[in-house]
This record gives structure tokens, sequence and C-alpha cells, in this order.
């Protein structure tokens, strides 16, 4: 990241950027792309990510995750069980009944893993540290099964979401307290 910043001071000085224009593209590696209405990094990221959405095998709620880092893609997974474990489009979901924290019953299918635990599983798998990484995501990931906490543990700093998710108030916290930022790209309240 400093190292980019350094770049890019250097390339100000000698492109006569506006300011403006250094801070929405301040990467060096993003000179061949600066032009007007070209798609913001937040956006490309999220086109990406819904790719992803198209492999989930529970389809309650498709779930995509894409993670970057300084503008490099290093891990990205969807919402799926285990190797090994039966997926809901062949055995079916796997549904609980809950209390929410309005002491309502909610159904959920636990079949599957998060598509942010699933990404971060695999970056840790071929030895990626997410330290300082952007978390792009479907929804404001859950603490239902722990996933605004295990981005927190990651050292995950940036969450952009498309949507809100229902029970976004603790994750939300959980953020704040851990200068994570958080984005939505869209308004709107997903609920399922
Ligand atoms: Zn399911
Ligand atoms: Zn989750």
């Amino acid at each position: 990241m400093h190292y980019n910043m350094v770049n890019y001071t250097l390339y100000y000085f000698t492109q006569h950027m506006t300011l403006d224009e250094m801070i929405e593209n301040w990467s060096i590696r993003d000179h061949g792309h600066l032009k007007p209405n070209n798609i913001s990094w937040d956006d490309y990221f999220m086109d990406v990510a819904r790719v992803v959405w198209e492999k989930c095998t529970c389809d309650r709620w498709k779930c995509w995750c894409v993670i970057v880092r300084d503008y490099d893609i290093i891990s990205s997974w969807f919402a799926n069980a285990p190797e090994w474990s039966d997926t809901c489009d062949k055995a079916g979901h796997q549904m609980i009944s809950m209390t929410n924290d309005k002491w309502e019953i909610e159904e959920h299918c636990m079949r599957n893993n998060c598509a942010e635990q699933n990404a971060i599983a695999s970056a840790a798998r071929i030895w990626i540290p997410l330290e300082w990484a952007t978390m792009y995501v479907t929804m404001t990931p859950c603490t239902i099964r722990h996933c605004a906490h295990m981005i927190v543990a990651c050292g995950i700093k940036r969450v952009v979401c498309d949507k809100r998710y229902q029970h976004w108030q603790e994750s939300e916290e959980i953020f704040k307290r851990a200068w994570i930022e958080l984005v939505y790209l869209n308004d709107g309240v997903v609920e399922y």
C-alpha cells in the first residue's frame, strides 16, 4: 500500500492529475483506465463476485464473496457445504429454527458455510494472509455463524456489501469497534 502511495505521488507530479482523480484512482496500476465514467473498483470487484454466485448449491439465498488486496483478487468462494458433505441441491436443506434478537422464530439452512467463511478458509489453504484486505460480499456478514467475528480476527479492514442483511446491527457494531470500514453499494435490506 505504501509503495503505491509513493508511486502515485510521483505520478501526480508528472501527470498533473487533479486531487480528485488521484483519490479516485490512486493505484499506479490504474494508469490505463483513467477515463470518465469508468466503472469504479468497488463495482468492478462486486461484478466479479456476482459470477461466484452461480456456483451456490443452496438456493435459499445465494451468497458470494471475493477478497481483494491492493487490486488483486486473493480469494473467492460461495456459500457451500464442506467437501464430502451433502449439498442442498442434492439432499435438500438442513433447516433449523432459531430465535432472533426480537424473539421471533426464524428458519435457517445450516448445511453450508457462509461464502465469507469459505473465502477465508480458501486463502488459509494456500497460505495467503488477509491483513488489510477488502472483502466484497452479498450482504452484511452475519453474526449467527460468526462471519463478522472472523473478518475482524483475520485482519480484513474494509467490507463492501451489495445490500444490508436484516440482522445488520450487531455486525455493524463489531466492525465499528474494530475500525473496519463498511460500505453498501445498493439500498435495500435482504430478508431471508
Ligand atoms: Zn440449503
Ligand atoms: Zn455468515
